[in-house]
């Protein structure tokens, strides 16, 4: 008998995540490349089918519950309802957050606005954290509303504040944590106990839902899933695609939920480049956990530095002993081997007159124009160390008051710690808060 084809090393759960997150599924159904060591970066509006039946089949496919996703092949028919780079790349992210199905998007917004726009409709309401990311925060007050989904604010610090924020209509709880740009953090178990005493007497299209934004931590050093949530989303352009170079957004979650986004991302249109997604699945997620392991630990260097400088006044890093919420960093903030992983972004506010943002403004110009190490620009989660300052930057647009109130201080600054040698990132801090 002639001897079958070598059959592929099975997938292995047992392997640590570091290695998981470079091999992959490996035997991805998505695409046969047997002999390609790197994944092919496919790029195809359209695809050839060999039957008008075939295709038939592949519409009838699309969005099917029929279909079990493990033993679908899927027929690709045209980009934007499915292809097998991007395919392979949701199959290594879902694995990384331990979410059984993950839909990509073109963008971290893109990904949010799908993950409300599967889990709430008319009539419904969402409660969210008083602190968001600016373009979640404008996305919730300026257009949800227009489609009659307005949204209600509440301090999710404090678990049981839900209780006196949530009404009938309630469907959806989103927050994010750590929060952008002050670094403090919301107890996902603790809110999942909340909901489900409050989900008691909901009927299931009404129970309530948990959606957080994981960008800030990545999956490397929180999983919200396995802590309670229903669904993730995150952009893809900060630390999981890790160069800098593309945008994209993904939402991981149940099964339940993957042909909803499907659809809504076929019929919304935002989707992830094949040519995007391809760096992301090559580059950036098998590094995520070398980074990531890296750069907190230049953080925590960082983060002791400033906490002993005599001008600065507080620093706000999970990994510091005296930080706040400490005990829920440790029990949240954690790495596939449980260990602790509190980050690579820091927030640090200096001394300065009440009110003003001077000193603030005058370092990062200081370092904008000397430091070797620091770059002064928005985004994060990148290999150089980026730093800016919120209060006259991203949350330029919000009103004093409600600065002050989601502690977006005058002198607060924000650090993303890049992979440079710690020496340095200190030296062109030290230099910068010397010259300030
Ligand atoms: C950047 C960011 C987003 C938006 O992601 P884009 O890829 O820029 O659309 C959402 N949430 C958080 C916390 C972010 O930092």
């Amino acid at each position: 008998m002639k001897a079958a084809i070598a059959p592929k090393i099975p997938h292995q759960p047992h392997y640590r995540m570091r290695s998981r997150l470079i091999h992959g599924t490996f035997n991805t159904k998505r695409w046969d490349y047997d002999h390609h060591v790197i994944p092919p970066l496919s790029s195809s509006t359209t695809f050839r089918l060999s039957s008008v039946e075939r295709g038939a089949e592949g519409f009838i496919d699309f969005g099917s519950e029929e279909v079990p996703l493990e033993r679908k092949v899927p027929i690709y028919i045209y980009d934007r309802l499915d292809e097998p780079t991007r395919g392979m790349l949701e199959e290594n992210l879902a694995l990384a957050e331990q979410g059984e199905v993950c839909v990509t998007f073109s963008t971290g917004m893109a990904a949010i606005a799908a993950a409300l726009g599967v889990a709430v409709r008319q009539g419904q309401e969402i409660i969210a954290h008083e602190q968001l990311y600016g373009s979640t925060y404008s996305l919730l007050t300026s257009w949800l509303p227009r489609f009659g989904i307005p949204t209600h604010w509440c301090n999710l610090r404090k678990p049981k504040c839900l209780r006196d924020c949530v009404t009938p209509k309630t469907r959806v709880v989103y927050f994010e944590t750590p929060t952008n740009p002050s670094l403090e953090l919301i107890d996902i178990a603790a809110l999942r106990r909340e909901v489900d005493t409050l989900n008691q007497d909901r009927k299931d299209n009404q129970k309530l839902l948990i959606i957080v934004d994981n960008t800030f931590a990545t999956p490397y050093c929180q999983r919200p899933l396995t802590l309670g949530a229903d669904l993730v989303a995150q952009s893809l352009t900060k630390n999981i695609g890790g160069f800098g170079t593309d945008m994209g957004g993904a939402v991981v979650g149940p099964r339940f939920f993957y042909n909803l986004l499907m659809g809504y991302r076929k019929d919304f249109g935002g989707v992830l480049s094949p040519k995007n997604a391809w760096p992301i699945l090559v580059y950036g997620l098998p590094t995520l956990g070398a980074r990531m392991a890296n750069q907190q630990k230049t953080a925590l260097k960082v983060a002791q530095f400033l906490e002993s400088h005599p001008k600065v006044e507080s620093v706000f890093y999970p990994g510091l002993d005296g930080f706040p919420q400490r005990e829920l960093a440790q029990r949240q903030m954690v790495d596939y081997d449980g260990k602790f992983a509190p980050g690579s972004l820091l927030y640090f506010i200096l001394k300065d007159a009440p009110g003003s943002s001077r000193a603030a403004d005058q370092l990062v110009d200081y370092v904008a124009e000397h430091a070797y190490t620091i770059t002064l620009a928005v985004s994060l989660g990148q290999i150089k160390t980026l730093i800016e300052n919120p209060y006259s930057m991203t949350h330029f647009n919000l009103p004093p008051e409600e600065k002050e109130a989601s502690g977006i201080h005058p002198g607060g600054i924000r650090l993303s710690v890049g992979l440079e040698d710690w020496h340095d990132i200190i030296d062109d801090l030290h230099a910068a808060l010397e010259a300030a």
